[in-house]
């Protein structure tokens, strides 16, 4: 069969072959510690779930507007109120199915062939993914682990040409758990005033799941807002992520042109999915906080565990739930005839011999580090240091 060539612009995430490496050895009877999911590891809330079979029993099963209920858009521009201080009006706002969509629509609708997107690395990979569909160039920053793994004014400058027309990048970040303050965004503000071609996509999709007290959005600076689009969601923040909710926020002309896009493709989000989220961000989060203090203190836990191993490097992620140690110490050392050489090395070392699943950091752009999720619970996460710093210690 001949398939499309826009297949070759785009590759099989490294979590889904994570899932089924792990997939093949638990067939085999052996007991992983799996740290390489991305989700959350609670029940979506109650009050969520009651929402949604309400939902159901009230006759909301038809297609819905391509945009969203407005009542939910609504609740979006009050939630966007509330918790950000940002003023946006129902019209300003449109949901997805997942922000995984909000990124598409927006990177389709803004970029096309040989444009440049700027992308921080490391970062969430899809981005790249979406950027190479539309034809678009990556041009890559890469921020390590001495930087905290966050972008300054100065780097992000040096990389704007006149191609340059998106910038895209997650705080708290997916996978590095960075975190921009209000002042490291105003240092990259400062350079977008002097480039108004450049749209900024500031994926705040782990919001909630911040261990600093406050979430700083980009969209707050007057001068550049209009050039923002917010994506945000309910996957992380609810424990919602097979719900497949997303949403966005920014200028009219970019929502219009995202609803004409999503017309084409999957027409309005899941309308069950949409009554729940209004329930979501109106009604009592305590859940929600309840778990971004359970992640906290499995965090406390395991990155300070993680420290005391002896070659690994690691920050201190001030939101989101990942642990993205820097292993480059290690490289160059065998175990029984198997030479660790980078990340991908080390991730199916650990894999096989360690019996612990994480993510290669060359998923995410960086090729010294691996990913472990701490969406998991502590006896896991106990048994996993174990097992990691076992493992490490065998390598000579
Ligand atoms: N953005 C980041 C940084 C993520 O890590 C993820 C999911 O892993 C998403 C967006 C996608 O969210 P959703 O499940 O709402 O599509």
């Amino acid at each position: 069969m001949q398939l499309s060539n826009i297949l070759d612009r785009i590759s099989e995430p490294q979590t889904i072959l994570m899932a089924k490496l792990s997939r093949e050895l638990k067939a085999k009877d052996i007991n992983l510690v799996d740290l390489s999911l991305g989700e959350p590891d609670f029940r979506t809330p109650d009050y969520i779930i009651e929402a949604a079979k309400k939902a159901m029993d009230e006759g909301y099963t038809k297609y819905t507007p391509v945009a969203g209920f407005p009542e939910l858009r609504s609740a979006i521009a009050l939630k966007l109120k509330r918790d950000n201080n940002l003023d946006y009006d129902p019209n300003q706002i449109m949901v997805s199915t997942g922000a995984k969509q909000v990124l598409a629509n927006t990177i389709l609708c803004l970029i096309e062939d040989g444009q440049e997107a700027i992308i921080p690395t490391p970062y969430w990979v899809t981005y790249s993914g979406q950027v190479s569909l539309a034809q678009g160039k990556c041009v890559f920053i890469h921020c390590g682990i001495e930087e905290d793994f966050k972008l300054t004014a100065e780097k992000l400058e040096a990389a704007i040409t006149a191609k340059t027309r998106l910038f895209i990048f997650s705080s708290p970040c997916n996978p590095t758990g960075a975190v921009y303050s209000k002042k490291e965004l105003k240092g990259l503000v400062d350079v977008f005033v002097k480039y108004p071609e450049i749209t900024i996509i500031s994926d705040e999709i782990y919001e909630y799941i911040n261990y600093t007290g406050k979430h700083e959005s980009i969209a707050q600076f007057s001068e550049i807002k209009d050039r923002v689009v917010v994506v945000n969601g309910f996957s992380k923040g609810f424990s919602m992520t097979g719900w497949r909710l997303g949403y966005m926020a920014g200028n009219p002309e970019i929502i219009k042109a995202c609803e004409k896009l999503q017309g084409q493709f999957t027409s309005g989000a899941n309308s069950i999915a949409q009554r729940a989220g209004i329930t979501a961000l109106t009604g009592d989060m305590t859940p929600t906080y309840e778990m971004t203090k359970a992640f906290k203190e499995r965090k406390d836990y395991f990155i300070s565990a993680l420290s005391e191993i002896p070659g690994l490097k690691i920050n201190n992620p001030e939101g989101a739930f990942y642990a993205f140690p820097d292993i480059s110490s290690f490289f160059g050392k065998s175990f029984e005839g198997n030479t660790i050489q980078n990340a991908d090395d080390m991730t199916m070392y650990l894999l096989n011999t360690g019996h612990v699943t994480g993510v290669t950091g060359s998923a995410f752009g960086d090729d010294n580090c691996i990913r472990f999720s701490f969406a998991a619970s502590m006896d896991s996460l106990k048994e996993a240091v174990v097992r990691i710093s076992k493992a490490l210690g065998q390598l000579a």
